[in-house]
């Protein structure tokens, strides 16, 4: 089970939850506005990142999250999945995260914690539930650094 504790701390919570999520037939100038507002109110989230990495993770296709507006998204990820390098943005420069998944089966298979492999590597276990549920194409290059480093540091003998 993820541990969403990230959520909790979302500066959403206190918002209007119709901000994050188009009403039926919402088009032009209202969307833009609604996204705005959104936008806004990640800017200052101090889930943000978590958030970010989540919807990486979970390919969630609905809403905004950390700042990104579903369509915007869509379009990223056709580029991604046509193999067109991922933007750089608010949560920084993105990468293959084959490296990461190796360390985390390898992880696994030792019969180690999950939540120890996080700790291990400075990171929210929610970082490394999303990417063990979820297996995404691309993750933080900060992540993935901190996971390889614990495999290096850890794992090879
Ligand atoms: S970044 Fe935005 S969508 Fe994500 S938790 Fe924060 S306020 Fe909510």
């Amino acid at each position: 089970m993820p541990d969403l504790e990230w959520m909790l701390r979302g500066a959403c919570r206190d918002s209007d939850p119709a901000l994050f999520h188009h009403p039926d037939g919402e088009r032009g100038q209202a969307r833009a506005e609604r996204i705005a507002q959104a936008q806004t109110i990640c800017a200052s989230c101090p889930a943000f990142d978590d958030c970010a990495e989540y919807v990486e993770a979970t390919r969630d296709k609905y809403g905004t999250w950390a700042g990104e507006g579903e369509l915007e998204r869509a379009e990223r990820w056709a580029m991604e999945d046509k193999g067109v390098a991922p933007r750089s943005r608010r949560h920084g420069h993105l990468v293959s995260p084959t490296g990461a998944y190796s360390v985390i089966a390898a992880w696994r298979a030792s019969g180690r914690p999950i939540k120890d492999l996080a700790t291990a590597a400075g990171l929210d276990a929610i970082t490394i539930y999303s990417l063990t549920s979820a297996p995404s194409r691309w993750i933080r290059a900060g992540t993935a650094e901190a996971i390889e480093a614990v495999g290096v540091r850890e794992m090879v003998p």
